[in-house]
C-alpha cells in the first residue's frame, strides 16, 4: 500500500448516516466517495430483473463477476452503461441486495472491485465489512450507528423524498430484518472492527457527526496532513 493512500472505512447499519456523513467527510478532504451498498444493490436489481432466484448461488456470482459497476464523481451508479440510481433506491432493492450480499461469491467479486478502487486514491468508503474486510488495514474506522426508531424514521423520509410511501412501523420492520440478515450472515457480517471508532448518531446533526468524524481523521492520521 502506498503510504500517502489514506482509506477512511465507514460501517454501520442501514439508517445510522453513512452515505450522508461518507460524502460530506469525501468533499471536505479531498477523496473519493465510494458507496459499496450501492454495487451490492446494483447487482441485486439485475439479478431481480432476470430473475435470478436469491438461492440460486452461481448465478448471482457470475452475476457479480459480470457486472460493469460504475460509481461517478458525481454520484450517480451505472449499471452496464445505464444509470440505475434512482432504481437501486427502491426498498424491495434493499431486501435483494441483503440477500444476494450474503452469497460469498457474490463477496468475493465485489471485494476486487472495491480493493481496486482504492488502489490510486485516497478514499472515504462506506457499507458494512470496509474495516473489518476490506481495509483492515485502513487508517481510519468509523463505525456509526443510531437508536433504531431513529434509523427507520430517517430511512422513511429518505424514501419519502424519493417519492415512496414509507410508514415508519413497516420500515423500522423491513430494516431490522435486513440488520439481522447483514448481522449474522456467515461471510463478512456486520460487525464494529475492534479498532473502529463508535459514533452513535442518535440526536446529533450532520454537521456534528462531520465534526466528530473529522477528529478521529486528525487523530489518527499522523502526517496531519488532512482533515485542516
Ligand atoms: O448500504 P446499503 O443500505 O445501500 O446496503 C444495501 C445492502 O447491501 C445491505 O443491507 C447489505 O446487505 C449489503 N452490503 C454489504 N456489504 C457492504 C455494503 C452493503 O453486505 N459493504
Amino acid at each position: 500500500m502506498n503510504d500517502k493512500r489514506i482509506i477512511v472505512a465507514i460501517d454501520g447499519p442501514a439508517g445510522a448516516g453513512k452515505s450522508t456523513l461518507a460524502k460530506r467527510v469525501a468533499a471536505k478532504l479531498g477523496f473519493i466517495y465510494i458507496n459499496t451498498g450501492a454495487m451490492y444493490r446494483a447487482v441485486a436489481l439485475w439479478a431481480l430483473r432476470l430473475r435470478v432466484a436469491t438461492s440460486d448461488m452461481h448465478r448471482l456470482e457470475r452475476l457479480a463477476q459480470e457486472a460493469d459497476i460504475a460509481l461517478t464523481l458525481e454520484g450517480r451508479v451505472l449499471l452496464n452503461g445505464e444509470d440505475v440510481t434512482e432504481a437501486i433506491g427502491d426498498a424491495n432493492v434493499a431486501a435483494a441486495a441483503s440477500e444476494v450480499s450474503a452469497v460469498p461469491g457474490v463477496r468475493r467479486a465485489l471485494l476486487s472491485v472495491q480493493r481496486g478502487l482504492a488502489e490510486r486514491n485516497s478514499v472515504v468508503m462506506e457499507g458494512r465489512d470496509i474495516g473489518s474486510v476490506v481495509f483492515p488495514q485502513a487508517q481510519v474506522k468509523i463505525f456509526l450507528d443510531a437508536d433504531p426508531a431513529e434509523r427507520a424514521r430517517r430511512r422513511a423520509r429518505e424514501l419519502e423524498q424519493r417519492g415512496q410511501a414509507a410508514d415508519v412501523e413497516s420500515v423500522a420492520g423491513e430494516m431490522s430484518q435486513r440488520d439481522l440478515r447483514d448481522r449474522t450472515r456467515a461471510e463478512a457480517p456486520l460487525v464494529q472492527a475492534p479498532d473502529a471508532e463508535l459514533i452513535d448518531t442518535t440526536g446529533l446533526s450532520p454537521e456534528q457527526v462531520e465534526d466528530k468524524i473529522l477528529q478521529v481523521v486528525r487523530a489518527r492520521v499522523s502526517n496531519g496532513k488532512v482533515a485542516q
